[in-house]
């Protein structure tokens, strides 16, 4: 994995809140900040597993997210998404892009829609995902979908991104089993 040279995670912790962690060293429930959190960030960094010193979210590996777009400023953590894509797309990895943020003053945002669209009129598979209650998986939507097309074509597309928000608010979450166990570190 390439990291992009010059971007820093800095104070963002995002993805010690959001994912689930299921690994023989460390589980985390969805939702729940790891009790190594600090506003500093990691407090326990140069001892971390190997999970945490592995993983980077698509903003720190992808070129095509601004600087803006920093998980904790912008309120949307992107990720490389594997799984859901359709074999009509000549891509096997699209994009996620999580609202860990408030999702109705996200998708109201031309930076956003102006992402999705892009992707979209480029074949590029994107997802928009909402995380669920505390311990559950999130609900997740692909956008390259016949009503997204008409949206763009008539120019509606904020529309069609509130119908999605709406779509996940009302999603029957599924909860996130966690197999291993021993070193939870779920913050209350
Ligand atoms: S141990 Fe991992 S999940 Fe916990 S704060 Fe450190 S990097 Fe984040
Ligand atoms: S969400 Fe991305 S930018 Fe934020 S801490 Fe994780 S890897 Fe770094």
């Amino acid at each position: 994995m390439t990291l992009i040279p010059g971007r820093d995670c800095g104070a963002c912790t995002v993805c010690c809140t959001w994912p689930t962690i299921n690994k023989p060293e460390i589980q985390k429930q969805s939702g729940a900040t790891c009790r190594h959190c600090t506003a500093a960030g990691c407090g326990i960094y140069e001892t971390r597993p190997p999970i945490c010193r592995e993983y980077f979210c698509a903003w720190r590996t992808v070129e095509i997210f601004g600087e803006d777009w920093r998980p904790d400023k912008s309120g949307v953590m992107p990720y490389l998404e594997t799984e859901g894509i359709s074999q009509d797309f000549d891509l096997s990895t699209g994009i996620g892009l999580m609202l860990v943020g408030n999702p109705n003053r996200i998708v109201r945002q031309r930076w956003f829609q102006d992402f999705v669209v892009t992707g979209v009129m480029n074949s590029i598979p994107i997802f928009i995902s909402l995380p669920g209650p505390r311990g559950y998986q999130a609900a997740t939507v692909s956008m390259n979908s016949e009503d997204m097309l008409e949206a763009i074509k008539r120019g509606t597309v904020k529309d069609a991104l509130e119908a999605v928000v709406k779509i996940l608010r009302g999603w029957k979450f599924t909860p996130a089993v966690i197999t291993h166990a021993g070193n939870d570190v779920s913050a209350p």
